[in-house]
């Protein structure tokens, strides 16, 4: 049997959090016995964020099977403990390219190609691939931007078009938009609700729920008010307030019964939400009883969402260890060797952050150096395993010119390298090291007691690697590969056993962090951390 859908537009403005409502919403139907799944439909042309810089989208979230995809991504995945795959995610780019090569290959034998209804079937198809696999319940659909870009228009089409073909039972459209709070006049406002509504209506579409982001506490008469204007029952007006965490966001919506209008419109005779888990996680989220501070040393520390799965991993690892993490972004292009110490005196862990290119790396190995001559506990990620590698190179075993070949080609000492398979490659999309790979764990070593096992899965997104033309020389000045690939035996893990907690990964550990899965690195980074805290 097909899926249900569930279709979430946004109006007003970005950055309400339509991508935390749509996980929240599956979270709660998760909770009532129903296999949910979220994907997201950018309206952007690029074919993937994979070549978009941090700074204009965030971060690129990577799949188990190696796609590049939007962060809200990880908020489903976080959010529902269960994997998306590259079909969770198409761009405008992805869409006008099958359709152009479809064109190409006269499939559209002689018609004039069109947006409608050319690319709003195959946005349609797309829409209803998952849920046509049989895995899945609920396919709940998030539609990047805001209604009324001429960006999403094809989208609102789309949903348009399928909340006509598909049973009302099965299709329900929820809009989220904002109450704003004028100061000066000491009111909220619901006409932008209005407004977007209209907008959204114009296009054909109507609204089943309407999601009302609000800082402040919304009146009831208020939300009557906009039930009438914008055609919803009272009880479909639901109001998002600011939230102590994003994790409680789904218990918020489930106090304003959203759940229970789902399965209401869809005719499902549901169980209650078992929501205990969730509940417990909360519980310890809220109560630390330890706090820790952790340095977390990048280039993009003015952005949030550059670094979104490391944070949150931090915070699903700090609840397992009853503590808050703060975690305290430090400016690698801002380190040097004479402020290192300054900078990290009050850290009690320091975490090297992944990244390309070579701003800000000198920065980054300083702050290595410092957290392996100090015994600070430190955690390198892709990039910040590359660093510690060279920093070891440079600083233990000696060889001053130790670099990275994305950094120069230049030395002799090029300990990390670029993978073989990459140096054929000149396309810059969806062409690196991507998804998830075997890594072998070593006997004994620190990898294989935080993991419990000897063979673990990661995601990979990197074109360099550490070069094992100088793996014994490094191995013989005390440096540890503890984990490699088992066909290809690329070296995945480096650690330093004479150090109270050093682990350099080549893998994106944070991209499988979910509150009910905490990531054992950060679980047992913090704790080093916090043993570190008692310490000083
Ligand atoms: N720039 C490095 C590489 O391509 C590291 C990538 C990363 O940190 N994700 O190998």
């Amino acid at each position: 049997m097909e899926s249900k859908y569930i279709f979430v537009t946004g109006g007003v403005t970005s950055s309400l959090g339509k991508g935390i409502i749509a996980a929240s919403m599956a979270k709660l139907l998760q909770c009532r016995g129903l296999r949910v799944t979220i994907q997201k439909f950018d309206p952007y042309i690029n074919v993937d964020p994979g070549t978009l810089n941090p700074y204009e989208h965030g971060e690129c979230y990577v799949t188990e099977d190696g796609a590049e995809t939007d962060l809200d991504l990880g908020h489903y995945e976080r959010f529902l403990n269960v994997f998306t795959s590259q079909a969770n995610n198409v761009t405008t780019g992805r869409i006008y390219k099958t359709v152009i090569e479809k064109e190409r290959e006269g499939a559209y034998l002689g018609k004039t190609v069109q947006i409608v209804p050319h690319i709003t079937d195959e946005i349609k198809n797309r829409m209803r691939l998952l849920g046509k696999t049989g895995q899945y319940d609920v396919i709940i659909t998030e539609i990047g931007g805001t209604v009324g870009d001429i960006e999403s228009l094809p989208y609102v089409e789309a949903v348009r078009q399928l909340q006509w073909e598909l049973p009302e039972s099965d299709c329900m459209v929820v809009h989220l938009t904002l109450i704003p709070y004028l100061s000066a006049a000491g009111e909220l406002k619901t006409k932008p609700t209005q407004h977007s509504v209209r907008a959204l209506q114009q296009n054909g579409v109507h609204p089943d729920v309407i999601v009302c982001r609000s800082e402040r506490p919304v009146p009831d008469d208020m939300r009557r008010k906009i039930a009438m204007f914008c055609n919803v029952r009272p009880e479909a007006v639901v109001i998002s307030p600011d939230a102590k965490s994003i994790y409680q966001v789904p218990i918020l919506m489930h106090q304003q019964g959203l759940d229970s209008i789902i399965a209401v419109h869809f005719k499902i005779p549901l169980p209650p939400a078992n929501l205990t888990q969730w509940n417990n996680y909360l519980q310890r989220l809220f109560n630390p009883k330890h706090e820790v501070d952790i340095a977390l040393v990048g280039k993009y520390v003015e952005l949030q969402d550059a670094y979104k799965s490391i944070l949150e991993s931090f915070i699903h690892a700090g609840a397992a260890n009853s503590c808050k993490v703060h975690v305290h972004t430090v400016h690698s292009e801002h380190i040097t060797a004479d402020n290192v110490a300054q900078q990290l005196k009050d850290m009690d862990g320091v975490l090297v952050a992944p990244g390309f290119g070579s701003r800000g790396l000198e920065g980054k190995i300083e702050a290595i150096r410092y957290a392996r001559e100090n015994n600070v506990p430190f955690f390198g990620i892709c990039l910040g395993m590359q660093m510690a590698v060279i920093e070891y190179a440079r600083n233990v075993v000696g060889w001053a010119d130790a670099n990275s070949a994305e950094v120069t080609a230049d030395t002799k000492h090029a300990v990390i390298d670029m993978m073989e398979e990459q140096k054929r490659i000149t396309l810059k999309g969806g062409t690196m090291r991507l998804g998830a790979y075997p890594c072998k764990l070593k006997d004994g070593s620190l990898a294989q007691h935080i993991y419990g096992k000897t063979e673990i899965t990661e995601r990979h997104r990197h074109r360099y690697e550490l070069n094992n033309n100088f793996a014994a020389d490094l191995e013989k000045a005390g440096l540890v590969i503890s984990g490699t690939n088992p066909v290809s035996n690329l070296a995945e893990i480096v650690e330093l056993p004479t150090h109270p907690f050093f682990i350099g990964v080549q893998f994106h550990p944070e991209l499988k962090s979910t509150p009910e899965n905490p990531q054992p690195i950060f679980v047992k980074f913090v704790a080093k951390s916090l043993e570190n805290r008692k310490k000083r």
